[in-house]
């Protein structure tokens, strides 16, 4: 009998409202019950924000150097619990240890950087126009922020938002995938365990119905979401209507660049990390591979030939590099592109179907793909797949690399392998997304760096760095008259 789990409300761990459950599932093994959890609804929404309504005070009012001593805690904890929670993530949702030992890093390294920050909480001083005048901008919390998160990154893309929000005097309502419901109760547990206060983060599982009352809710002052771009631009029109502050981070069609220049070595590593590295399903995977028709045969033909020994499988077993899908929605959609990409007239070069190994029958295995004959219009080049496909183009210069990249609606990460420095300076500035590497694959993400997209992926906020506090704090402009004499007089007699 696999374990029933309870939301986190107000430092109490209860059942949703109406008693029900939905069960978590081995992507890898889908007989395997990870666990059933609250399928909660909006009254557990209301206690949930209105829990952390009565936190704010408290929370908000507390030095920030303090809050940053738990969130030191909190990093303590989770370095602590690394191995324990990478192995329940690669159960849940299927990346190979390696990879969620990395997301559990990264939010160790979310933890101690948004403690670090605490101390740098600073607004402004600004000179005055006038005499004996003070101005300053300082800042303040934004009150009850609603988190929302896709599954591919469960601990560190939540840690990317909750510790901003909590380190800058924030209560948080949570909700967490429900492809990974298990990891945001782990989570919570750790923030339990680190003496985070009573209604500073709770926790709401469920399905979007609950992400939707979340963002509905009237006293939820801030909402930050990570999933898909469909999912964010309904969230994005609900905000706009109710006046409402909104991080998005949504999808991405990430190209990488391979010039005639490139090394070859470095360029292949990258692709296929970044092509089939959790198995495709990361916002930043590497989805187009734009090359040089100088090196393009050399560098297929290579990838062909280590993607043969790439070993698919339970992540938690030793020696496996990829995973399964997360469910049957998202194979169903990888294997609808096998009909879709040689119909518009792409080749088909290796995988392109489920293993033919009776051993991974029980999971969502896809092989790792790559389309060759792929040209800028066609829906593989378009669409965000989420799986181990690759889609290589073929160009005959820099300046239609960058043409065939930036030809998509969305703009998170980018990549250019070239050993020409003039190409990979004029790179940063040409390529329309939010993050580019220059010989590194479009994958990856360093805690204190902000991370986010423009275009369709984004609104314009950051997840990471100091840009991450902008969302998470309103300036205040305070003036302080130390004059004594109505300023008014003085603004009259100043001198033009
Ligand atoms: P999704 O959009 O289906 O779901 C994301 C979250 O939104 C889940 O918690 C879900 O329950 C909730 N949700 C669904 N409908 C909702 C609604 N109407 N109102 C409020 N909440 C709702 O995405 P997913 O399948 O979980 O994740 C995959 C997507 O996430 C991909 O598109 C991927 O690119 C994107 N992603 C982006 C980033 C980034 O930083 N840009 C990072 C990871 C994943």
């Amino acid at each position: 009998m696999a374990d029933l789990f309870q939301n986190y409300i107000d430092g109490t761990w209860q059942a949703a409202a109406t008693g029900k459950t939905f069960a978590s599932r081995n992507p890898a093994s889908f007989q395997d019950v990870v666990g059933h959890f609250p399928a909660s609804g909006p009254a557990d929404v209301d206690d949930a924000v209105a829990a952390a309504q009565r936190a704010f005070d408290g929370w908000s009012s507390t030095p920030a150097p303090e809050r940053g001593r738990i969130l030191k805690r909190i990093g303590d904890l989770l370095l602590a619990r690394k191995d324990d929670l990478a192995d329940a993530m690669t159960r849940e949702m299927g990346k190979p240890l390696s990879e969620t030992r990395g997301d559990v890093q990264e939010a160790i390294d979310t933890a101690y950087y948004a403690a670090s920050e605490t101390r740098r909480l600073f607004g402004h001083t600004v000179p005055s126009e006038l005499p004996d005048k003070f101005n300053m901008s300082i800042r303040r919390p934004v009150g009850v922020c609603g988190i929302i998160t896709a599954w591919n990154f469960p601990v560190a893309v939540p840690t990317w938002k909750i510790f901003p929000a909590i380190a800058s005097g924030n209560t948080v309502v949570f909700k967490p995938s429900e492809e990974s419901p298990h990891c945001g109760a782990l989570l919570l547990q750790v923030f339990a365990d680190a003496g985070l206060p009573a209604g500073v983060v709770n926790l709401v599982q469920g399905d979007g119905t609950v992400g939707g009352a979340l963002v509905e809710h009237p006293s939820v002052d801030a909402i930050s979401f990570t999933g898909s771009t469909e999912v964010g631009t309904k969230i994005g029109e609900t905000c706009g209507r109710l006046n409402k502050k909104l991080s998005l981070e949504m999808g991405g069609k990430n190209p990488m660049i391979v010039m005639e220049d490139a090394d070859l070595d470095l360029a292949l590593e990258g692709v296929l990390w970044g092509a089939y590295g959790t198995t495709g399903q990361r916002c930043t995977a590497t989805s187009r591979l734009i090359v040089h028709e100088d090196v393009h045969d050399k560098l297929v033909s290579r990838i062909q030939e280590a993607a043969e020994d790439l070993t698919l499988g339970d992540g938690r077993e030793d020696g496996v590099d990829v995973g399964p899908l997360i469910n049957e929605d998202a194979l169903k959609k990888v294997q609808s592109y096998m009909e879709i990409g040689p119909d518009e007239g792409a080749t088909l070069v290796f995988g392109g179907d489920t293993p033919d190994d009776p051993t991974l029958d029980d999971g969502y295995f896809f092989q790792p793909t790559l389309f060759t004959d792929v040209t800028p219009n066609m829906r593989l080049a378009q669409e965000e797949i989420f799986g181990p496909v690759l889609s290589v183009l073929t160009v005959s210069s820099y300046e239609e690399a960058v043409e065939v990249a930036n030809n998509t609606d969305y703009g998170l990460s980018s990549s250019i392998y070239t050993e020409n420095v003039r190409n990979a300076f004029r790179a940063m500035h040409d390529l329309e997304a939010g993050i580019t590497y220059v010989n590194g694959p479009t994958i990856g993400a360093e805690a204190h760096m902000p991370f986010g997209g423009v275009k369709g992926t984004g609104n314009g906020h950051r997840d990471g760095g100091w840009e991450v506090f902008d969302f998470y704090t309103e300036t205040k402009t305070v003036y302080v008259d130390y004059s004594g004499q109505l300023q008014k007089a003085q603004m009259d007699n100043a001198p033009d």
